[in-house]
């Protein structure tokens, strides 16, 4: 069996970041991280407009303040409150430290780094590196694993948590190269394996971001919170669905729709295209269905809007936003200095995770807390996006979140021992199950099975939703669990067979997307990305609440939790 005092999922941000502050409280704990992808490779790298804090280089009126109100009000209210406070007051900090270690953001002419303008956030604070802020943090992140002699296991799938008497004792990992499989224990579990985004079938994540740490913690019986919020970016490159960049717009781009209208002025007068996401998705949806999206070929009636640089000018362009550029050039080839790019809603990120305490430990319920088990990043929910992230805000949750958890998990593992496993156990239960898949003589393969169950969750769960339509989403993902028994594989090696992993990662995204589902349903309320066309409005008097999710292959069970205001009282929420 394995052995380290903390194991570390996900070679993201949150994972990485975590890593370095262990190594940095002490640096004799032997500390590892897992993750299916190599780590440089996991989705944070893909981060483009930039990471906010109030360090006032650009903006001398910006406060942390303002930040935390700016993050609430995007919230709709639904943020833990003490949980945006540390976020907002520690940035300043987190980004100095960053550039410390190395990362090379952007700077103004007298060579302090630069800021710029992003959705939702009052003033310009949006620290960045061009348009490819996550590739410069992470890669300064993981050469600094490498200064610390953190253990990497990269490109192994961690297949279940450990849990036993309320205890994270360790994991159980298949690795990709030859299906070996181990368990390892430590004294402390950390997940930071990301979002979701492939739950729905256009999105702007990865192909690894399939929810395993939120299915893998939800199949030991711990909740998952405020699963319901999912977010649409609004500038997903049509037909792809990868994202143009928040930035695009906080440089000045415009969104126009077929009749030539910046059509933001209609639902959102004061902030036009950078109100937030939540609002700016659903006026793209609106316009789109009331028939001034654009075809491609510039008449009326079709599945995207315009967004249109063109006025920036190339200079601009190819300075601010290179990356975007070339995205649109590349994929669907749009030029932007003379062209427009076609884009509509994508999905993006998840507002919510595994429910965790400002130390990042995760939750059993409102009250209790699980041992030597933490989690940070995207796939956690601390909360700080409630029910709508602001865009930049998801770096700095990662930066400053993942460092918390970093010393807690270095203060917890203090003078404890290394828990007890029966590995023969874990070992033959997961050899069987790689076992039975390969032997399974099934009728569907995998992705079609997926490609139905990514469309029944965009159909069914997407930017508008009804009771009724949830209710079908229900009824028909039941009906593709069932025909998840029928997989088959087509590979029955054991060397580099990726489709043991699709199977796996399948099995997670339908735990989710059942989760997602029926949260969404028992929300009886509409609240930031979670739109109810049955219930369009907030209320506040029922459901100023977080849910927790419980699941079991029956039924989802939905418990409620309150929500922590500390300094700003919820009002109606207008830009
Ligand atoms: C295109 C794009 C652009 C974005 N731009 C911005 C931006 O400008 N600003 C901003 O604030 N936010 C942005 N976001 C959001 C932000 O990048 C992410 O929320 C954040 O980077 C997530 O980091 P993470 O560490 O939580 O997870 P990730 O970076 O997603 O890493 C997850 C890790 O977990 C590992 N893993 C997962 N499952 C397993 C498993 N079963 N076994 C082993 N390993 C596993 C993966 O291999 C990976 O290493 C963007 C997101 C996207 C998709």
């Amino acid at each position: 069996m394995l052995e380290h005092d903390v194991i570390i999922v996900g070679g993201g941000l949150a994972g990485c970041r975590a890593a370095v502050e262990i190594a940095r409280t002490n640096h004799q704990l032997n500390i590892a991280i897992v993750a299916k992808t190599h780590p440089i490779r996991s989705h944070s790298v893909a981060a483009q407009g930039g990471m906010a804090a109030s360090l006032k280089n650009v903006d001398t009126e910006d406060s942390w303040e303002a930040h935390a109100f700016d993050t609430v009000k995007g919230s709709d209210y639904l943020a833990d409150q003490d949980a945006v406070e540390i976020l907002t007051r520690e940035a300043p900090d987190v980004v100095i430290d960053l550039e410390h270690m190395g990362v090379l953001f952007s700077r103004l002419e007298d060579g302090r780094i630069a800021q710029r303008a992003f959705g939702g956030h009052s003033h310009n604070r949006t620290c960045y590196a061009a348009d490819k802020t996550g590739h410069a943090i992470l890669h300064e992140l993981v050469n600094n694993l490498r200064k610390y002699g953190v253990k990497i296991y990269q490109e192994w799938y961690v297949m279940r948590l450990i849990l036993e008497d309320g205890e994270a004792k360790g994991v159980v990992m298949y690795r990709l190269l030859d299906g070996e499989i181990q368990v390892v224990r430590a004294k402390a579990v950390m997940f930071a394996t990301g979002g979701y985004g492939r739950v729905y079938n256009t999105t702007s994540n990865d192909y690894a971001s399939t929810g395993d740490g939120l299915a893998m913690t939800a199949l030991a019986g711990l909740p998952l919170q405020d699963m319901e919020f999912v977010q649409f970016h609004p500038t997903g490159l049509y037909p792809v669905g990868v994202l143009i960049s928040e930035a695009v717009r906080g440089e000045g781009a415009y969104l126009i729709n077929s009749a030539g209208e910046r059509f933001m002025e209609r639902y959102a007068p004061s902030r036009m295209e950078l109100a937030p996401r939540d609002i700016t998705s659903r006026a793209i949806a609106y316009e789109i269905r009331a028939g001034r999206g654009i075809h491609p070929d510039g008449s009326a009636g079709g599945a995207f809007v315009h967004l249109d640089l063109r006025h920036m000018g190339k200079e601009k362009i190819m300075s601010r936003v290179p990356f975007c550029w070339e995205e649109a050039h590349r994929l669907v080839g749009v030029d932007a200095v003379t062209q427009p790019i076609p884009v509509r809603p994508t999905i993006h990120y998840c507002m919510g995770g595994i429910p965790v305490n400002t130390d990042c430990q995760v939750r059993s319920s409102d009250s209790t807390l699980v041992d030597g088990f933490f989690a940070a990043g995207e796939t956690s929910c601390v909360s700080v996006h409630g029910a709508n992230r602001l865009g930049s805000n998801s770096l700095l949750e990662c930066v400053v979140y993942g460092k918390r958890a970093g010393a807690s998990i270095a203060r917890y593992v203090e003078n404890r021992p290394l828990p007890q496993i029966n590995e023969q156990k874990y070992i033959q239960e997961a050899q069987q199950k790689i076992q039975a898949l390969l032997d399974q003589v099934g009728q569907y393969r995998i992705q079609t099975l997926r490609q139905t169950f990514q469309d029944t969750m965009t159909e069914f769960c997407g930017v508008f939703r009804t009771a009724e339509l949830m209710q079908q989403g229900l009824n028909k993902l039941r009906e593709l669990q069932q025909q998840y028994s029928q997989i088959y594989l087509d590979d029955k090696g054991k060397d580099w067979n990726t489709e043991i992993i699709e199977a796996l990662e399948l099995e997670n995204l339908m735990v989710v997307g059942q989760i997602i589902l029926a949260s969404a349903f028992q929300r009886r309320e509409s609240r930031g990305a979670h739109f109810r066309e049955d219930y369009p409005l907030r209320d506040d008097t029922n459901f100023l609440q977080h849910t927790l999710a419980y699941y079991s292959q029956e039924q989802v069970n939905i418990q409620y939790r309150p929500v922590c205001i500390t300094m700003f009282e919820p009002q109606e929420r207008k830009y």
